[in-house]
């Protein structure tokens, strides 16, 4: 069975082809800068690199693009398109109906449609992504993976908002959050690392990235998730604020600045370059903080305590915790976040072995003492390999 994952974004896309015999990426890429001019499109096979810089106006052409990059002469995988057998989307909201990856029928389509005010970014490329692929490739099911589905297990005190409840009901106002399939992959890839069954497991998983969210884990399940209705709340991120009081935001609207620009602050303007003035890569600020920079300091301070507070608050929430995991670019690289985040958590049976914390890149990995009654890991997110498993699993 071959699997072609993808990711769209509003004026991007990304693509892996599986064979699923093996889970072998035969083919993978990024298509950039879609309908905004400049045009990029990045394909690896194997090794081998290409980079081809056609003019592409929307994403049925950036589709058309990357098919006929996968049967090409030189850079092609298939010999015919009808050797995929199905397609998995990456679908940022999925909403209250949609609690697992499902099969796209008109019915959920219409239900990534309705949740577009939730997502008003991310929804419409999904369903660009959708709408193109059932046109080029008829026949071909389609599947979709939400990063909400995960969470939706949620108990209502954990998503509810101590707002009045007709926002709830009436306006779906609620904590969704978000990276559930990285959440669901790491935790669920922990347990198999540990030798343990998830279901005897209470897990805090730390998706550290860009973006960032911590979700607990209890047995499997989501319980809680520190993203919320959008994606600026939660732990500090590299432009996004992460947990700030309401009144803040008031403040700032009646300092001069609307609606718009107030989401601009928070999401564009915050986070690690906002208190650093320096940059929103982490790797960037470290260094700025090594090399005295007080402002940078301070950033990655507000992370690792951010990051912390979380982990305790879960553990309380799950009555306890066995481990910790921490993934995407910051949790898989940065020994420094981990180390930092860790420090100070020893009262819960938490301690790491720095010799094992250490120069870890991109490796599955136990970096707790052998002592440590809760384990740290760290394990690589791998998204699209889940989608590609939950795809084959539903096209089946
Ligand atoms: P992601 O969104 O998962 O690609 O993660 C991007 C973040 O990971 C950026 O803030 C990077 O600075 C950070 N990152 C990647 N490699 C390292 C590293 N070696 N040390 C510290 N941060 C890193």
């Amino acid at each position: 069975m071959k699997i072609l994952v993808l990711n769209c974004g509003s004026s991007s896309l990304k693509y892996q082809l599986f064979d699923m015999k093996g889970e072998v990426v035969l083919a993978k890429g990024l298509v950039e800068r879609i309908g905004i001019g400049g045009s990029l499109v990045k394909h690896t096979k194997g090794e081998s690199s290409t980079v081809h810089k056609p003019d592409i106006q929307d994403h049925s052409q950036a589709i058309k693009i990357v098919l006929d990059l996968l049967t090409g002469p030189e850079t092609g995988v298939l010999s015919d398109l009808g050797e995929i057998t199905a397609v998995g989307h990456r679908v940022v909201h999925g909403g209250e109906k949609n609690a697992k990856s499902v099969l796209i029928t008109s019915d959920v389509i219409k239900s990534i449609e309705e949740c577009v005010p939730l997502a008003p970014l991310h929804n419409p490329a999904n369903l660009m992504g959708i709408y193109a692929m059932q046109k080029m490739l008829p026949g071909v099911p389609n599947v979709a993976a939400f990063d909400t589905a995960f969470h939706q297990t949620m108990p209502r005190e954990a998503y509810v908002y101590g707002i009045p409840f007709e926002y709830y009901e009436r306006d779906r106002v609620r904590r969704y959050s978000f990276h559930g399939t990285s959440h669901d992959f790491v935790s669920a890839r922990a347990a198999e690392i540990l030798g343990k069954s998830i279901e005897s497991l209470k897990i805090v998983t730390c998706h550290l990235g860009n973006g960032s969210s911590l979700a607990a884990v209890d047995r499997g399940r989501s319980v809680d998730a520190s993203m919320g209705m959008g994606t600026s709340c939660g732990v500090l991120m590299g432009t996004r604020c992460g947990d700030v009081d309401a009144s803040v935001l008031l403040h700032i609207m009646e300092l001069g600045s609307s609606a718009s620009e107030l989401s601009d602050i928070l999401h564009k303007k915050s986070g690690l370059l906002g208190v650093s003035g320096v940059s929103s890569d982490l790797r960037d600020v470290e260094k700025a903080a090594e090399d005295g920079s007080e402002r940078a300091k301070l950033a990655c301070d507000i992370l690792y305590r951010s990051v912390k507070k979380y982990i305790a608050a879960y553990a309380a929430v799950m009555g306890g915790i066995d481990a910790i995991v921490f993934t995407a670019g910051i949790g898989e690289n940065s020994d420094l976040t981990r180390k930092s985040v860790i420090s100070g958590l020893e009262f819960m049976g938490v301690k790491l072995d720095d010799s094992k914390n250490g120069g870890l890149r991109g490796k599955e990995a136990i970096i707790s003492a052998d002592d440590s009654k809760v384990k740290v890991l760290v394990v690589p997110t791998n998204e699209e390999l889940l989608i590609a498993r939950d795809t084959q699993r539903l096209a089946k």
